[in-house]
């Protein structure tokens, strides 16, 4: 039986998003039909809607929701069970399967995700963006953990491996820069130094875990994250710089001017004594970076890319929804507005003024 569905289409045409009641076809293979309780706002799908396109595109990817229905395939979840929902595969190790991108037929004929779409009451998509979890998980402020978290924290954990007495440095400290800084905590990383314009977003840093806080406008990151991490008495690098800066300098902005500045705070080495410091580019860029290809070689220093945090959701969902419960990741602080599907152009263009400090996330 069909399942009825209001869902956000964004038009071809550059313009808002229109709320379309739409039918969703009964799952079958490896689809799954869920009934969605909030779904977050996340700042990549403001390049979407800004960016041309060729056709409809519906929109949104982290949410919670309830199993209404599965196709025959489907082994992961079944109907009644709570889930989240997210853009990165479950798993892909374990199936050279690629998943199906969700599409929906509208009003102007089709309108497709690369992955899945949540701005909607009702979604269809492939079982690889569904993750299992506790029915006693609350369904409104964990919506943020299939993106912002999982991008964050995986950002901390996979894709950098943060031990125990590194220092990190992290430029952005909104939906998900809070996430890296709480996975930084929790990876047991100090100092954790959070750099952003907005002395709000800053506090809120401190609150999640930073143990130092820079506000970009006012001070000189650079100058101030190396004279917190200074490497050993008296030890020089390349052009005779003494050897300072953090181990992992985290770009959740991604812009040329913060990804130079997240460089130059790493730390710089020596023929493999001091181990040159990673910048992980997490943001999603909107320009390209100048690389300071000479000072990355002279001063050993690494650059790692990492899409979603590189993380693997059918191990980590579960984790942080447990750091969650126990208190370790403050999402109900995380979730700063709340909003119904009718009134999503307007909360993007909150996003898009900066005035979301944390995540807005949609309640259907
Ligand atoms: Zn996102």
């Amino acid at each position: 039986m069909p399942t009825p569905a209001r869902v956000a289409v964004l038009p071809s045409d550059p313009g808002p998003m229109r709320i379309e009641e739409i039918e969703l076809p009964d799952p079958t293979g490896h689809q799954v039909v869920v009934k969605e309780f909030a779904s977050g706002i996340c700042h990549s799908q403001l390049h979407q809607i800004h960016n041309a396109r060729r056709s409809e595109v519906v929109l949104g990817h982290e949410a919670t929701g309830e199993v209404l229905a599965v196709g025959d395939e489907v082994t992961n979840v079944k109907p009644g069970q709570k889930v989240l929902l997210t853009f990165q595969p479950r798993d892909l190790r374990t199936t050279d399967r690629m998943p199906w991108m969700a599409s929906v037929e509208s009003g102007g004929g089709k309108a497709a995700s690369s992955n899945i779409f949540t701005w909607s009451d009702h979604t269809i998509c492939d079982d690889q963006y569904v993750i299992a979890v506790p029915d006693d998980t609350p369904m409104d402020v964990t919506a943020p953990v299939g993106c912002a978290v999982l991008t964050g924290a995986g950002a901390v954990l996979r894709a950098a491996n943060v031990q125990p007495g590194q220092s990190v440095a992290i430029w952005g400290v909104g939906g998900v820069g809070l996430n890296a800084v709480a996975a930084a905590r929790m990876a047991g990383a100090n100092p954790i130094i959070a750099v952003d314009v907005d002395d709000v977003k800053l506090d809120l840093a401190s609150r999640f875990g930073a143990t130092h806080v820079v506000n970009g406008a006012e001070t000189d990151p650079v100058a101030f994250i190396r004279e917190m991490t200074p490497g050993p008495e008296g030890a020089h690098g390349f052009r005779g710089l003494p050897i300072a800066g953090v181990d992992y300098a985290f770009d959740v902005v991604a812009r040329n001017q913060t990804f130079q500045q997240a460089f130059q705070s790493t730390r710089n080495s020596r023929n493999a004594v001091h181990g040159g410091g990673t910048t992980v580019v997490v943001g999603v860029p909107q320009e390209s970076f100048e690389l300071p290809a000479v000072e990355m070689l002279m001063n050993e220093r690494q650059i790692l890319g990492t899409l979603g945090g590189t993380a693997v959701p059918d191990e980590d969902i579960p984790t942080f929804v447990e750091w969650f419960k126990n208190g370790d990741l403050d999402l109900e602080s995380l979730v700063t507005s709340r909003v119904g599907l009718d009134e999503i152009n307007e909360a993007c263009q909150m996003l898009d003024d900066g005035k979301v400090l944390g995540r807005s996330i949609i309640e259907f």
